[in-house]
């Protein structure tokens, strides 16, 4: 029989509401103010205590958790935009043994092999969704709440590399895509090194500088700092033409001029996902921007379909993070500039 919450013992239910409540400050601060008072690991800490408490009372579980939500509500500064299919986070796995879980979770739901699979760098930025109508960019959005976003359309025409025009013969009629925003290393240190001297607060690390630099309200003030974007998903493909391998969507995607990562790898087995996790473990430093982790897809976009999506997050992704580093960019970035 189902537990209700009456029946959750008085010091769990109010620790469970404390920790909704430190989450949800935490993500006003992190998502709209883009000013982190808590670092990520501690904000880990009270995310996986708060799923253990409702794994133990399932009715502490409900719509309105922040286990269940993606994000933050958007801020009022700027014209909220509906995305044509909602945007979601990533399930995370933090060790080999929960990487193993989520393969096997993917092959029972299926009842076979869902290899090979997708492997690509989880990039420590914010996501964003493009859409191009006769293959002219009209509108960009990020994520916000999943459902809605915020309109930064004119700020993104400002990054280099996002093409304001697609090229080619097998562009859709409508087509979403969604990728990350991020500033390269040496970017966010230019942009840190501006804004002291400015007088201003540095950003805590890329990821909030990236977010602060796209969420402007003067996009002149988005095209002064050295963004770039990733594409690595659609969210809406009108019209036939889409590939069935999350492979053949960053080609096409790339045939269309879009920026698309050269470090993915289409792997067969686990034993190829262990090899790239790997791999990157030691090479975390190799690309010009920050990363947290590594993500595996199910390459097949039909099992994907089938697998469909948590509340929040797709079953058939998900993101192995890397712990955080003791010396990085961030705190030592900071101290040398102020
Ligand atoms: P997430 O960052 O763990 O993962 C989901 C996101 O990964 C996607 O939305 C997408 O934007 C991004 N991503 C990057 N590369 C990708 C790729 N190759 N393919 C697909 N997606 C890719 O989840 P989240 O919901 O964006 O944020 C939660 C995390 O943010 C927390 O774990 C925490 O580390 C941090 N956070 C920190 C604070 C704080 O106060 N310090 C507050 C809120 C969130």
């Amino acid at each position: 029989m189902e537990e209700g919450v009456l029946s959750v013992p008085g010091g769990v239910s109010s620790r469970h509401a404390e920790l909704a409540e430190l989450v949800e400050e935490a993500n006003w601060r992190y998502y709209v103010l883009d000013s982190p008072s808590v670092s990520d690991a501690e904000y880990d800490g009270w995310m996986r205590e708060l799923r253990e408490l409702e794994e133990t009372h399932p009715s502490l579980r409900t719509p309105d958790s922040p286990t269940q939500k993606v994000g933050a509500p958007i801020s009022t500064e700027f014209t909220p935009v509906q995305h044509l299919q909602r945007m979601e986070s990533l399930d995370n796995a933090f060790d080999e043994e929960s990487l193993t879980a989520w393969q096997a979770r993917v092959e029972r739901l299926t009842e076979r092999d869902a290899g090979p699979y997708l492997c690509e760098l989880k990039i420590d930025g914010l996501a964003v969704a493009l859409v191009y109508e006769k293959g002219r960019l009209v509108r960009a959005a990020t994520r916000g709440d999943g459902r809605m976003g915020e309109d930064v359309t004119p700020n993104v025409r400002t990054i280099q590399g996002v093409p304001h025009h697609l090229t080619g013969d097998r562009v859709p009629e409508v087509i979403e895509v969604r990728g990350e925003v991020f500033l390269p290393v040496e970017g966010f240190k230019r942009v840190n090194e501006q804004v002291v001297e400015e007088g201003r607060q540095p950003f805590a690390n890329p990821r909030n500088a990236a977010a602060g630099s796209l969420r402007q309200k003067d996009p002149r003030v988005t095209a002064q700092r050295p963004l770039q974007m990733i594409v690595h998903g659609v969210g809406g493909w009108d019209g036939e033409g889409m590939p069935g391998t999350q492979s053949g969507v960053y080609e096409s995607l790339a045939a269309f001029g879009l920026p698309v990562s050269d470090r993915y790898r289409v792997v067969p087995d686990f034993e190829g996902i262990r090899d790239y996790v790997e791999f990157y473990r030691e090479h975390r430093h190799d690309p010009a921007y920050e990363i947290d982790g590594v993500v595996v897809k199910v390459d097949r976009v039909e099992m994907q379909r089938e697998l469909g999506s948590t509340s929040r997050a797709p079953r058939w992704a998900v993101a192995y993070k890397y712990p955080p580093q003791e010396v990085n960019t961030k705190l030592r970035d900071i101290k040398v500039s102020v």
